[in-house]
């Protein structure tokens, strides 16, 4: 069977050819399945009722925890259910930020997500404190030759994309993680991107923080993680207050549950939760060394084909070493928005724009990019179609 047949929107449109997973991936029948049972069967708020179905809906939602918990390697008090990336690094910016003071410094990269800038930039402001960026080499990466110069005794935190979502660039995290121990700083990895293309052993990394979204991994939207180290998550006050995240509640004071729920303030979206836990083990049952091998043929040869375009860019490396089918291209003068338009019309689904990155399109001179991310239910077929819609969109305004 096609893995893209076990995608109820891709069979059903078997003229579709969805390009766009970095922006949100489909979700397989499984993952559908295992939220619709827990709506028809099971719904109910969790941790509070002792009634069957909340106890029913209590288990499959701590039950999901315990999956991705066991696909990233990692212990369930370090999953933590938020309602994405982005919500995962604004917690970190809060619980582990406002501990920083005016001196401190925290250090990002200029190909970062806005959801890894505009929290720290907050953060600078409500503290103090100051940001510093990594600059981006002409490959579009990060360019770590510059970590020396960069961090200090007085850095805090480095944050950066484990992949990037424009250039599809995989960070060196070993060469990252030592020169934060050097400094005696924390790092977060925005891993938003990387998580879709395969399991990951995240304790491994030796990073602090880890932050992910489920929609771009095969499951619902709202729901996503921040894994932390169980000793940093201890030693971090809550982000936001309310209901279960407490031990007790009198108006004098307050006394907070331990990692995770103290990092769960109010219902939490738990068929999403339900739904990520699915993908995990959706994913589990996947051939990834065959899977990784068919997404770098395939980001090989789409990487070969733009290169032989007239007038056309690639942002980011044109070899396979490390670096991930996110493949962003500028086609002369072309607005990207139009070449997503023509492309669409040959039933291709593009990114087109600043990607959430306007300081990296700044770097590079451009207004934006095409981007197309290369998924495990990729084929021949998407890339044939994206090339013939590219031949259109090249007579019609190159
Ligand atoms: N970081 C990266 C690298 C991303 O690609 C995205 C999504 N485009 C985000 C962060 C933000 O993710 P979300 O919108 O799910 O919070």
């Amino acid at each position: 069977m096609r893995l893209r047949d076990r995608f109820p929107l891709l069979a059903a449109d078997p003229k579709l050819h969805y390009l766009d997973s970095g922006a949100s991936s489909q979700v397989p029948a499984d993952v559908l399945d295992a939220v619709t049972r827990f709506e028809t069967t099971q719904r109910a708020n969790v941790h509070r009722g002792v009634h069957r179905l909340a106890e029913a809906a209590t288990a499959a939602y701590e039950g999901a925890r315990d999956e991705i918990a066991r696909f990233f390697g990692a212990r369930r008090e370090e999953i933590v259910f938020t309602s994405g990336t982005t919500a995962a690094i604004n917690l970190v910016a809060h619980s582990f930020g406002d501990a920083l003071a005016a001196g401190d410094e925290v250090v990002i990269s200029e190909l970062e997500h806005h959801s890894n800038i505009v929290p720290w930039q907050m953060l600078r402001d409500r503290r103090g404190l100051k940001l510093k960026v990594l600059p981006v080499t002409e490959e579009g990466r990060i360019d770590l030759g510059a970590l020396d110069g960069v961090v200090t005794r007085k850095t805090r935190l480095i944050a950066l994309a484990h992949c990037s979502n424009v250039t599809g660039a995989v960070v060196d995290l070993a060469r990252v993680v030592a020169a934060a121990k050097s400094a005696g700083a924390a790092v977060l990895v925005d891993g938003a991107q990387r998580v879709p293309h395969g399991p990951l052993d995240i304790p491994e990394l030796g990073v602090d923080f880890y932050a992910f979204s489920g929609h771009k991994m095969y499951a619902p939207h709202g729901i996503g993680v921040l894994w932390g180290k169980r000793e940093r998550l201890e030693a971090l006050p809550p982000f936001m207050g309310g209901g279960d995240m407490i031990r007790s509640v009198t108006f004098e004071r307050t006394t907070y549950a331990p990692p995770p729920t103290r990092f769960e303030a109010g219902t939490p979206n738990i068929s999403g939760a339900i739904g990520l836990g699915a993908s995990c083990r959706w994913m589990s049952g996947l051939d990834w060394p065959g899977i990784v091998q068919e997404e770098m043929r395939l980001t090989g040869r789409l990487l070969g084909s733009l290169a032989k375009v007239p007038g056309l860019r690639v942002l980011g490396p044109l070899g396979l070493q490390q670096r991930l089918g996110v493949v962003s291209f500028a086609l002369g003068s072309a607005h990207p928005h139009d070449v997503a338009q023509i492309l669409d019309r040959h039933g291709v689904a593009c990114r087109g724009g600043h990607h959430c990155a306007e300081p990296l399109m700044e770097r590079f001179g451009l207004a934006g990019t095409t981007r197309a991310t290369i998924a495990p239910y990729s084929e021949d077929a998407d890339i044939d179609a994206l090339l013939n819609g590219l031949d259109e969109a090249r007579r019609l305004f190159a």
